[in-house]
């Protein structure tokens, strides 16, 4: 099956990225007809913390619930499809990537990786794994980017591409990394409001 973009790693930055990638398909002709994949192996930092400080969420969510809230988001996009799925291999043919998992390939124009910090155990060329220096603990990895690119049409985004370890800024990182696509897809700078009616 072939998509638009694949997203490794449904987390904070994973779901921020295909949110909006999502939003955009009925607002922009350059967007229409897009599909995107996220494959995840349910791992993300989210199942074991708890949530006071994430502006606009409500007070002690359990990560789990917001997961589960993140999850149900995406349903209002039929664009975006999730699998559970640990992403395995990513080669490059010609100018599309083939990602393989435990049970499946995939083909995509474009690859985000929004694959946390803890590791990094995809098989792919050209992604430095890094000492991940921006965070207080140790023994923690980022993926050496520019930008939040790696290489063409590889994207990182959210704690793996070296941002402060906060929702926030991993979800934002996503958001980013989304409208880096759009302008890309557009040629210009774009970005995706709903506005009231
Ligand atoms: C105990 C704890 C408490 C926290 N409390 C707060 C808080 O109070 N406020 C706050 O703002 N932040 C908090 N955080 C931080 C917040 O949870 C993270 O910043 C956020 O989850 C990072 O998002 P991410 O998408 O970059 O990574 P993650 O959410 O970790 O998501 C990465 C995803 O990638 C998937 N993945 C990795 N490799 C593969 C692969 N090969 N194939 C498929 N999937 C893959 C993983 O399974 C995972 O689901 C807390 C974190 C912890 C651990």
């Amino acid at each position: 099956m072939k998509y638009d973009v694949i997203i490794i790693g449904a987390g904070a930055a994973g779901f921020g990225c295909a949110l909006n990638l999502g939003s955009a398909n009925d607002k922009f002709d350059w967007a229409k007809d897009k599909k995107y994949l996220m494959l995840d192996d349910n791992k993300s930092d989210l199942n074991v913390g708890r949530y006071c400080n994430v502006a606009g969420v409500e007070f002690g969510i359990n990560g789990v619930d917001l997961l589960v809230k993140m999850k149900n988001q995406i349903k209002n996009y039929p664009a975006i499809e999730l699998k559970e799925e640990k992403a395995t291999k990513i080669e490059k043919i010609g100018n599309t990537f083939k990602v393989t998992t435990e049970n499946s390939t995939f083909e995509s124009e474009i690859v985000v990786l929004a694959t946390g910090l803890h590791k990094f155990d995809i098989e792919v060329d050209g992604v430095v794994v890094k000492d991940n220096i921006f965070v207080p603990k140790p023994n923690l990895i980022y993926l050496e980017n520019k930008n939040n690119v790696i290489a063409p049409n590889l994207y990182v985004a959210g704690l793996a591409s070296g941002v402060p370890t906060m929702f926030a800024c991993a979800s934002g990182d996503g958001t980013k990394v989304a409208c880096d696509i759009f302008t890309q897809w557009s040629g210009k700078v774009a970005v995706v409001h709903d506005v009231k009616a």
